[in-house]
């Protein structure tokens, strides 16, 4: 099969791999039908401890049921499906709670070794799928795949954002970074009924896309005055942080209110930051970091795709065949694209 390898910092190719198969009986084998680049998997573009080279790349990807191990019990052949971007077992502790994130047994498809156990990438033909009776939820036959494939990650984090902030209808939000999650963040602020979502960049083009989403664009200098004018002055109430580094996290600390809480969702890799502890603890802030668990919360967001309550294929820039995936890669990095999609 055919499928997108890292080959070295900035460098991704197109090459024949040995086929994906069924390895043990909570496996399910997928035929990929859209695939997606996705910011973190920018990260393993620019080169990152876990990921060596031949490693096959991407977590996103809704596909059609090829064959199932036996313990497998809801889907079969021929099934549509949306992969959550990691594995997790199911039964453990963790699982049982709902937190998926933290199974010990995690994998996350596409990224080495970096998020736990390595998985084969799903920017491919085909990808195997373990734990496939948790990792993979049915399509409901209305849902358009290129809605769905966001329930496996951007999406989800951008609730699970907007859930771990607690935005409540009313509330004024901030969010830093109107790239793809960014975006995502703020339709799920919209959805739980924020009366407004400011969100920040500085490329024009995703300041129209934030626009054109039922955001409010704004450079990040200029925020905080669109914050304070829709808040009496006192700050939002809730802040996302959706970039990733410490740049984006003081941004975020500069716009949020006394008493209110900053979310980081956006991909950390530094050791250390920081925090301006001082003031968190005078203005009693939340800070908490949150990762999108598409297998607690896709059930919950492939309705609302399904019916339009949240549509977010408003950020999808350009779909491209396997073959133009190298040079999608770069277009990402040089922000001319938001999300860009893969018809392996
Ligand atoms: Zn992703
Ligand atoms: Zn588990």
């Amino acid at each position: 099969m055919r499928a997108v390898v890292y080959a070295g910092p900035e460098q991704v190719e197109v090459r024949s791999v040995p086929d994906a198969h069924i390895e043990a009986p909570e496996d399910a084998l997928v035929r990929v039908t859209l695939s997606a680049i996705c910011g973190t998997d920018l990260h393993a573009w620019h080169g990152l401890d876990g990921i060596p080279p031949g490693t096959p790349l991407g977590h996103e990807f809704v596909g059609e049921v090829v064959a199932v191990g036996s313990a497998v019990q809801h889907i079969a052949p021929g099934d549509r499906v949306v992969g959550s971007d990691f594995t997790a077992c199911g039964h453990c502790w963790w699982c049982r709670k709902g937190d998926h994130w933290e199974c010990p047994h995690r994998g996350m498809f596409g990224m080495g070794s970096v998020f736990g156990r390595p998985l084969g990438g799903a920017q491919a033909e085909l990808v195997r799928v373990p734990f496939a009776q948790t990792t993979l939820m049915r399509l409901p036959a209305e849902c358009p795949a290129e809605a769905a494939i966001f329930a496996g990650d951007t999406l989800a984090s951008g609730v699970a954002a907007a859930e771990r902030g607690g935005v409540k209808p009313g509330d004024v939000v901030a969010v830093i970074g109107g790239g793809a999650v960014g975006q995502m963040v703020s339709l799920a602020c919209q959805n739980h009924g924020a009366a407004a979502v400011v969100v920040t960049d500085l490329i024009p083009a995703r300041l129209e896309l934030i626009a054109a989403l039922g955001g409010v664009p704004s450079s990040p200098d200029n925020a905080r005055a669109i914050v304070d004018e829709l808040t009496d002055g006192r700050g939002a109430d809730v802040v996302v942080e959706a970039v990733g580094g410490s740049g984006p996290l003081e941004t975020a600390f500069s716009l949020v209110r006394r008493r209110g809480c900053v979310v980081s969702v956006g991909a950390h890799f530094a050791a250390q930051w920081p925090m301006p502890v001082a003031r968190a603890f005078a203005d009693e802030l939340c800070v908490c970091f949150a990762i999108g668990d598409s297998i607690r919360l896709g059930p919950r967001i492939l309705p609302l795709l399904t019916v339009g309550a949240i549509d977010p294929t408003g950020v999808v820039s350009e779909r491209v065949p396997l073959d133009g995936v190298p040079d999608a890669y770069r277009r990402l990095a040089e922000h001319t694209s938001v999300k860009i999609l893969i018809d392996p």
